[in-house]
């Protein structure tokens, strides 16, 4: 018998390793509730809430082909002992799972343990990422050709070996917080195909130019990112749909096939994002801590102030636009892309606030917490890589431009809510002062400059320049360009480098 143990791949269809496992024997296929993982600070009860949702969904599936999903409660080496004791498995199957610190050390253990006890553990790739990557070369070649497979079939046949399944624990038990949100996304493979088909037959169309408001991405962007972390969709079968839907789109008239096209190819584009942001965490785990570039060691520690802190996290900056983003990120779990780039560009510029704990406290409002993602993104966003361009965000025109009504703002700082129409981004320079609503924690463009200044300095270094080169080798995106270790970057490649991340 084998064992299939679901990680971040909780589905059936377009999963090779429950495949291959139930083609191979009778499984067992389980999800371990680990309560170490969760008592840990990026991860909250928001993500415990989704998960339910999905292993109650998953194990469903399997019930309609008579087994169960066995659900354990534990430590994973613990319970993988026990189960080996009881059944005498000789092989596990899963994804590789390119996850947090956490993760990463439990399946060193998992794979010490497995070898000692004569398991052969077989690990899956799951969406894109590559496995000790020797070279970024070719690696969106790559990408598209496994993206072009077929997906994996659901077997048509399972045998199931029967086992004890453990309660799911209530939160409280887990020392999570019940975490409820506002218009909360629901967890499953239902609902992740319920978003995916509204989004390529109706909400996507003015996706390309609607994705950087709060006020319109709410609708038009896909919202899948929550199922694509937890794994209820991969990410193959969503970028097949959308070439698929991209190909019929020749059916509809000329005036709707601009937009949809554009927005089809954007999207398609940001599921490649998705896999080359993971990799960068893959081929260096140390990104979840430490600087991309070296160069910037030492820049922010010794500035850290748990007043701006504070302030940044409960919404209370006094400039309206963060507060507004920070507020509904909280109640809701998500925000759009560039209102996530917004508050991290301000956390590190403009508060200059080392990025580290901006970005665990952020990762645990996002229910579609992604490692490889959150991690690549917030350095690149503080301007720590030293391979893209530094991009400092002002609150204000961000505000103006993606909020000019005030509408988001309004709603999400009721203190706002009756401030003239010409004050909504710069409530301070109203004549009649808001009640109950801070005054800027810092100046907009003295903090701006000063963190631009900070940055081109040691983007100035001597040393910068080799140091940039190398994390452009290890993690620059090349298109599709052949680039070696010793190849010296033209600055045309540079700069796709840097558009490309
Ligand atoms: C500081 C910061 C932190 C972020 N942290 C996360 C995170 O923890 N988890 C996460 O899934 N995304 C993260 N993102 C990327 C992006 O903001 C979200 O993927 C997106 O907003 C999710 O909404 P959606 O599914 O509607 O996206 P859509 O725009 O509909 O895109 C579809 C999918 O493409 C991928 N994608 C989209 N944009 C990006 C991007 N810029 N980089 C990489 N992949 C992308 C995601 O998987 C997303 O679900 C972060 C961005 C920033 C700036």
């Amino acid at each position: 018998m084998n064992i299939v143990w679901f990680k971040r791949d909780l589905r059936l269809e377009d999963n090779e390793s429950f495949l291959e496992a139930s083609r191979s024997g009778p499984v067992l296929p389980i999800y371990i509730i680990e309560r170490q993982l969760w008592l840990q600070p990026d991860l909250t009860g928001r993500q415990y809430n989704f998960l339910k949702q999905c292993l109650d969904d998953l194990d469903q599936s399997l019930r309609n082909y008579g087994g169960k999903l066995i659900v354990k409660v534990g430590d994973a080496v613990q319970i993988l002992a026990e189960l080996k004791e009881k059944h005498s498995f000789d092989k596990l199957y899963s994804h590789q799972e390119t996850w947090n610190r956490w993760t990463f050390l439990r399946d060193v253990e998992v794979r010490v343990w497995a070898k000692k006890n004569n398991v052969h553990w077989i690990e899956k790739t799951q969406h894109g990422v590559i496995r000790a990557l020797s070279s970024r070369n070719g690696w969106s070649a790559n990408w598209y050709s496994s993206m072009n497979k077929p997906a994996f079939q659901k077997p048509t046949r399972i045998m199931f070996v029967n086992e004890h399944t453990d309660p799911i624990p209530a939160n409280c038990e887990l020392k999570l917080d019940d975490d409820e949100l506002y218009r909360a996304p629901r967890g499953g493979r239902e609902e992740a195909k319920k978003l995916l088909d509204s989004f390529l037959n109706s909400r996507g169309e003015k996706y390309r130019s609607e994705m950087s408001s709060p006020l319109t991405a709410i609708d038009s962007c896909s919202r899948l990112s929550p199922h694509i972390a937890f794994g209820t969709i991969s990410v193959k079968e969503i970028y097949q749909a959308t070439t698929d839907r991209l190909q019929n789109l020749r059916h509809i008239s000329t005036d709707l096939k601009k937009d949809w096209s554009q927005s089809l190819k954007s999207f398609s584009s940001r599921l490649r994002w998705h896999c080359h942001f993971i990799q960068k965490l893959e081929s260096e785990p140390e990104i979840e801590f430490r600087n991309m570039n070296s160069c910037y060691n030492g820049l922010r520690e010794d500035y850290f102030n748990p007043t701006y802190f504070e302030a940044w996290k409960s919404g209370h900056t006094g400039y309206p636009m963060i507060d507004a983003c920070m507020r509904f990120l909280t109640a809701t779990g998500w925000l759009n892309f560039r209102m996530r780039a917004l508050l991290i560009s301000f956390s590190s510029q403009h508060l200059w606030l080392h990025w580290r704990e901006p970005s665990v406290h952020l990762a645990g409002l996002f229910t579609d917490y992604e490692p490889g993602i959150h991690y690549s993104q917030t350095q690149m966003q503080s301007g720590t890589t030293g391979i893209n361009t530094i991009r400092i965000y002002n609150p204000i025109k961000q505000g103006l431009d993606q909020d000019p009504t005030g509408t988001f703002v309004r709603q999400w700082v009721p203190e706002l809510k009756d401030i003239d129409h010409d004050f909504i981004h710069t409530p301070w320079l109203s004549p009649n002062k808001p009640k109950g609503y801070p005054a800027p924690i810092v100046d907009e463009k003295t903090s701006r400059q000063a963190a631009s200044k900070m940055l081109y300095a040691v983007k100035g270094k001597p040393e910068h320049k080799e140091i940039a080169r190398e994390v452009y080798v290890k993690h620059g995106s090349r298109k599709g360009k052949q680039t070696t270790g010793r190849t010296r970057i033209s600055p045309k490649n540079r700069l796709q480098g840097e558009l490309n991340f």
